[in-house]
């Protein structure tokens, strides 16, 4: 029982998230629920007393004083309903105009936390998860817990005046009542759970779900699933899925039906014996017959009453395990950046990697392993390294985008953990070469590298100019307003080396930062426009550092300072002068990549 209970501690919580969402809108529900419980009794008293009025009217041979008496209490109850039917229609006005707000407010809420949490928590199975659920479900369920509620309230006020009606044919009418719903009751809240259960230990199935939609029916991966021929592959797993989670449901819904029907008809038979009992009362004339309409009235709608209130009872708890999801997922621990200097202790020291070991959660190897160096303001720093060497890992380090399991990383001599987020943010720009193409204007594309210019047309302008860009949006009609992607009407799409343009140019946004990092980004420009980019990007960046991730060593060769990486550890650096001296790994595929070219 008290695991029972306990489950119902999110309904506080989501009845004030109602309210606070529309005070008003509440508020109203609220009465007008009251006032829809209560009108049904009033209904039926009045029923019987316009029965008994026909009979005593007859009785007094049909006076025009005891026809006008019977004409105004018919009248009073056709008031009564058209009452309550503008009260139920108030009722479900007000659910829908609440349940808009609410379904927006809930959805906000899931996105601010989202944008709060670290990337690490982004990349876990399990916590994306607990995301997929609150998207899911949970984001209709405050509104529903509270329309439950208030539903509860109107029923039990129901029942409260049906049964003071009641009392005063017999108690034990009253415990027929209420016992009878009972068992049907307790099977559904058992039924409930399993649901429950069963939703939630689905979540990767629903996932794979999910992801195979995306796959199947979105843009960007169209042409390979049609190249491919994918698509009836992925939709018969989709398929299979789907056969796999429908046999559950069958078993449930099948065993809930079942157990559903047959405790339903201890209700009516309750409700016929009820019905058998008061007719022979009736015969025996302990009542009138106006008084035996009303308690059979009575009986029906009590009844009624009482097993909604008991599924009302049900539904709420079911709410509130679904509800359990979205809080789960809105109390998950934010790691806040604890960090406050705007500024390093030693300004100009540039960037020092100390000691810096990364393993990945979960991962058993550190990706990366005692990294050891240190870049000075006006330089340029290259990484070379094969794929999956570390690299990117690095600059993920670098950016704090992860925190180092051990070691620390100074930017002018000041821990990164140290730093504000945003003061850290504004001095690095950066450019992966897995950048977002975004399905917004090509000038917000460039925006979105400065979010305090985000729609800064002079700014977009002079970003391009420095990415190289201009040629890209010169030949575009509608220029920096173009849509881009493919999700909008009128949206173009750009090939893959002018979308890396937009990227250089979004990294040039950034034009106080002093810290510019390229990963990759030209991969898909020929080698001559990377090193002609690399070059503007060295000379652009005089004060600044700049650093680059390319396989091309016609330009790596261009920076002052080169690394090499391989598993992890930095196994070579210096100046490509240097490292050809060394005649070891870079030197090996350096001439390895020269001899391709002759
Ligand atoms: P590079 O940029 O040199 O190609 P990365 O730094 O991207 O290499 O990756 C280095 C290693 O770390 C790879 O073995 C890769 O499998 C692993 N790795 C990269 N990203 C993640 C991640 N988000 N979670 C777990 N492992 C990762």
């Amino acid at each position: 029982m008290r695991g029972f209970l306990s489950v119902f501690a999110y309904s506080r919580r989501a009845l004030k998230l109602v309210w606070t969402t529309n005070p008003t809108l509440t508020f109203s529900l609220a009465c007008l629920t009251l006032a829809a419980g209560v009108l049904p009794a009033g209904v039926a008293y009045v029923g019987a007393t316009i029965v008994d009025a026909v009979l005593s009217a007859i009785h007094l041979g049909g006076t025009e004083l005891s026809q006008r008496f019977v004409i105004e209490r018919v009248a009073f109850e056709a008031t009564l309903v058209a009452l309550l039917s503008g009260v139920q229609r108030g009722i479900s006005l007000s659910q829908s105009l609440l349940r808009a707000q609410l379904g927006q407010r809930v959805n906000v809420m899931i996105l601010e936390k989202a944008l709060t949490l670290q990337l690490t928590q982004f990349e876990d199975s399990e916590f994306y998860d607990k995301l997929t659920r609150a998207r899911r479900e949970a984001s209709q369920r405050p509104l529903s817990l509270v329309m439950r509620s208030f539903g509860l309230l109107q029923n039990l006020v129901s029942l409260f005046s049906f049964a003071a009606l009641l009392l005063q044919f017999s108690v034990w009418a009253l415990v027929i009542l209420l016992g009878a719903g009972l068992p049907a009751f307790i099977a559904e809240t058992k039924f409930s759970g399993d649901a429950f259960r069963l939703f939630r230990w689905r979540s990767p199935e629903t996932r794979m779900q999910l992801y195979l939609e995306s796959v199947i029916a979105r843009e960007d991966h169209a042409k390979e699933v049609k190249l491919f021929g994918l698509g009836p592959r992925l939709l018969e797993r989709y398929q299979q899925i789907f056969r796999k989670l429908y046999q559950e449901d069958r078993a449930l819904t099948l065993r809930r039906d079942t157990w559903g029907f047959f405790l339903g008809l201890i209700g009516t038979v309750a409700l016929y014996g009820a019905y058998a009992w008061i007719a022979l009362c009736t015969i025996a004339s302990r009542i009138t017959l106006g008084q035996m309409t009303m308690y059979l009235m009575l009986f029906r709608q009590g009844q009624a009453a009482v097993s909604a209130s008991l599924s009302a009872v049900g539904g709420l708890y079911e709410d509130n395990l679904y509800l359990s999801t979205l809080y789960e997922f809105l109390e998950t621990p934010v790691i806040l950046p604890a960090g406050r200097l705007k500024q390093g202790l030693t300004p100009h020291e540039g960037i020092q990697f100390e000691h810096v070991t990364f393993t990945y959660p979960g991962a058993t190897e550190p990706t990366l392993s005692d990294i050891n160096l240190h870049i000075h303001p006006g330089q340029s720093l290259a990484l070379v390294g094969e794929n999956g060497s570390g690299k990117t890992t690095l600059i993920k380090l670098l950016t704090r985008l992860y925190t180092p399991s051990s070691g620390r990383i100074l930017l002018d001599g000041t821990d990164l953990q140290d730093w504000d987020e945003t003061a850290l943010r504004q001095r690095i720009g950066v450019i992966f070469q897995d950048f977002t193409r975004y399905q917004l204007t090509l000038g917000e594309n460039i925006g979105v590298g400065d979010v305090r210019h985000f729609d800064n047309e002079q700014r977009w302008r002079a970003a391009a100019h420095q990415g190289m860009a201009d040629s890209v949006i010169e030949n575009l009609p509608a220029g920096y307003q173009t849509q881009l992607g493919k999700w909008f009407n009128d949206g173009r799409e750009l090939s893959g080396g002018q979308w890396q343009k937009i990227a250089l140019a979004r990294a040039f946004m950034r034009s106080d930062a002093d810290i510019l990092v390229l990963d990759e980004p030209t991969a898909a420009m020929d080698a001559g426009a990377e090193a002609q980019i690399f070059d503007h990007f060295r000379t652009l960046t005089k004060e600044r550092i700049a650093i680059l991730i390319s396989h091309r060593f016609s330009t790596v060769r261009m920076a002052d300072h080169i690394i090499v990486i391989n598993h992890g550890r930095i196994i070579e650096h210096g100046n490509h002068s240097e490292l050809m001296q060394l005649n070891g790994h870079y030197a090996h595929l350096f001439s390895l990549q020269a001899k391709g070219y002759q």
